[in-house]
């Protein structure tokens, strides 16, 4: 069979340096280097943003005010006015009526160019002047000049400074000279089997699209020809991930299997596993069984008890002689993590130890050695459990909580970092992930194909569902009786301030200053107040004494948005509830609910809220699960920020959109499984193409 790799040979036309490209010298390959595009092949992969239709000549008394148009028209006169700035206005005519073209920069050739009597061709957005329509700095030709960009819709591509529209269309069109030279590595058969377009077609046309295109499809990215490439590009993430989760699974892990001292743990619980559970606990025994290494997700809304299966896991290195790390996004989760495990392992006997930036001097040196000699089989804490100078003994099973805080970026370093942390090179710990944000399964396949993942899809029996309500900051005083009320029944509550800034500081400022008004307004109540500036003892502190019941309210920043645990509190008032995202209200709202009384959560608003911030807390007040709100979220914020994907801009999707191309998924893992049974080589150049060096792949 020959396949279009085959021929990749002739290709490397498409594969030279751009400057092989006519127009293009040095200074404008910097430019375009900046871009990412230093091949002919990167440039036609440099798609346009949007298109303007310049097809058609508009006559000047159909024009619509606010819309970018065509015009021919001839020049009827000009003048220049103003005294210090002066502008250069010239009206020009075409039988139909007259339009005015405002220039605030002019030189003797544009004066040049618009001589009486001259017929040209104009471009540009029509706004509505002093003395009817006028275009300001029109892009302006003689009208029977030779011009190549109105045979086609005219392209505008995403571009950097210095880099002109112009220049890039000049170039585009060199380049698709050399179109023919790009291999198109989908197989023909696949192709047709969606309908798609061949690549070179599906390129053409979107670099140029022909008059009559339908540009609305072409602005939602479901053109066909866009399918086509989006098509591509998920394939190529998948094989991406797949490649890298093969990488890790030829690693050897430490087999682990579950004995007495767990059993023994499961017995002394207060409760039972529920059934999600143990079905998740199931899966992973049989991860840990294995000599490959555990690569596995688990998802399950707040509060369906992901800690007691991480713990139950842990045991199972713990038994086997070696270590298990658990690694949480932030302090106060660790510190909660430390609390869970301290007091479920220790009476086993198991040491649990806690390692994170802020412990300095003798405290941290201590951890660092008994993790270094595996005396310390349990070890808890933050992203300093992965740092320079930590050495695990034999470390064997890595527990990441709360994935949603990190992005895949992230997410590979710690598998590096993991895997470092084993001593010898080719054994790798086993890993898991737990998430709060769980996102639908055939995401979760694009997301995380690098993953196995477990779903934990029920709640332990006897939470009670949580009422929420948005109320507009206007009525503050109500929500203060309603925090007393509660409190004066002896439940408790919490009061979390947001993010105010994108900064610590002024966040602890805040919500310093409002704990402060609320002891003014609420004195019968015991109130106490944490934010990210405390010290870790302090918060600890504070945290203990809420716990024990020793405060009615806690005020606090969304520090205690994952993993607090107190089942008394039933109240939750969250301020500026329109500035977070859905799965971070979520998260914060998981805090009440806990116990048995019936909880309620206030999100507070500053109107008007904007469409964005009404739909927000519309889903809130509509449902509670986990899966529903995670995919609202999915479709008010797009996967990039949901997935955690576009800070870091790892796996970027240049084309596909995880939400519109969803349809798309299952085909794409269809033909990722047939292309690299079928043809490998395609596989791999399609991999290249698409995810290029930009990823990290190849290291991991
Ligand atoms: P999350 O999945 O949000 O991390 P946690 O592990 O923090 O949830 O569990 C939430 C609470 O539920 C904890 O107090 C935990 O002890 C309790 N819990 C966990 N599993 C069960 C169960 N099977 N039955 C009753 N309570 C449970
Ligand atoms: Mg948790």
């Amino acid at each position: 069979m020959t396949h279009p790799l085959a021929e990749a040979g002739r290709s490397v036309s498409a594969s030279r340096s751009l400057d092989a490209l006519k127009g293009v010298g040095p200074k404008l390959a910097g430019r375009l280097a900046k871009l990412g595009l230093r091949t002919v092949e990167d440039l036609l992969f440099h798609l346009p943003l949007r298109w303007q239709d310049r097809t058609q000549v508009v006559p000047i008394s159909e024009l619509t005010i606010g819309e970018p148009a065509v015009i021919e028209a001839e020049v009827l006169g000009m003048e220049t006015v103003g005294r210090t700035r002066q502008s250069f206005l010239v009206r020009v005519g075409d039988g139909s009526g007259t339009l005015v073209l405002r220039f605030f920069h002019f030189g003797a050739s544009l004066q040049a160019a618009m001589a009486r009597g001259a017929r040209l061709r104009l471009f540009g957005e029509v706004r509505s002047g002093p003395t009817g329509p006028e275009i300001i700095h029109p892009e302006h030709r003689p009208a029977d000049a030779p011009a190549d960009d109105e045979a086609t819709l005219t392209p505008v591509y995403p571009s950097t400074e210095g880099l002109h529209q112009l220049a890039l269309r000049k170039i585009t069109a060199e380049a698709l000279r050399l179109l023919d030279a790009v291999p198109d590595l989908l197989p023909a058969a696949i192709a047709r089997e969606h309908g798609f377009p061949d690549l070179h077609a599906a390129l053409r046309l979107l670099h140029r699209p022909p008059p009559g295109v339908e540009l609305e499809a072409l602005a939602l990215g479901t053109h066909p020809a866009q399918q086509r490439l989006a098509f591509e590009e998920l394939i190529a993430h998948q094989l991406a991930l797949r490649e890298l989760r093969q990488r890790l699974q030829r690693l050897q892990a430490p087999k682990l299997a579950a004995g007495a001292l767990r059993a023994r743990w499961l017995a002394a619980l207060p409760f039972a596993l529920t059934g999600a559970q143990q079905r998740a606990l199931a899966d992973i025994d049989a991860d840990l069984q294995g000599s490959r290494p555990m690569l596995r997700l688990v998802q399950g809304d707040v509060g369906c008890g992901k800690t007691v299966v991480a713990a139950a896991a842990a045991l199972s290195a713990v038994e086997a002689g070696m270590q298990a790390a658990v690694m949480a996004p932030t302090e106060l989760l660790a510190e909660q993590h430390l609390r869970n495990f301290t007091q479920w392992l220790e009476p086993l006997g198991v040491r649990v130890e806690w390692l994170v930036g802020r412990l300095k001097g003798r405290g941290r040196e201590a951890a660092l050695a008994a993790i270094a000699d595996g005396s310390a089989q349990v070890v808890v804490g933050t992203h300093a459990l992965f740092q320079e100078g930590v050495n695990f003994a034999r470390l064997a099973l890595v527990i990441i909580d709360e994935q949603h805080r990190f992005g895949v970026h992230q997410r590979l370093q710690l598998r590096d970092k993991g895997r470092e942390a084993g001593r010898d090179g080719s054994r790798c710990p086993h890993q898991m992930v737990m998430t709060a944000t769980p996102i639908p399964r055939t995401l979760a396949m694009s997301a995380y194909a690098d993953l196995d993942t477990t779903v934990i899809d029920e709640l332990p029996p006897g939470r009670t569902p949580v009422t929420t309500v948005a109320v507009p900051e206007a009525r503050r005083a109500e929500v203060l009786e309603r925090v007393r009320a509660a409190c004066r029944g002896g439940r408790q509550a919490y009061w979390v301030c947001t993010l105010v800034e994108e900064s610590e500081t002024l966040d602890a400022q805040a919500a310093t200053d409002i704990a402060a008004a609320l002891m003014q307004q609420l004195p019968e109540l015991r109130i106490g107040l944490v934010h990210g500036r405390l010290r870790g003892v302090d918060k600890e502190a504070v945290m203990a004494r809420f716990k024990a019941g020793e405060l009615d309210l806690l005020v606090a920043t969304t520090v205690i948005e994952v993993g607090v645990d107190v089942p008394n509190a039933s109240l939750m008032i969250i301020e500026n509830a329109e500035r977070l995202g859905l799965a971070q209200l979520h998260q914060l709202r998981g805090r009440v609910g806990r116990g048995a009384a019936a909880s309620s959560c206030v999100l507070m608003y500053h109107p008007p809220l904007s469409e964005q911030g009404r739909a927000r807390l519309g889903v809130l007040r509509e449902t509670s699960d986990g899966f529903v709100i995670a995919r609202r979220d999915l479709e008010l914020r797009g996967p990039g920020e949901v997935l955690g994907t576009r800070q870091t801009g790892t796996l970027a999707l240049r084309i596909a959109d995880l939400l519109r191309d969803e349809p798309l998924l299952p085909a794409v893992q269809r033909a990722a499984d047939r292309l690299l049974v079928e043809h490998p080589n395609a596989a791999a150049a399609l991999a290249r193409r698409w995810t290029g060096e930009r990823e990290r792949y190849g290291e991991v």
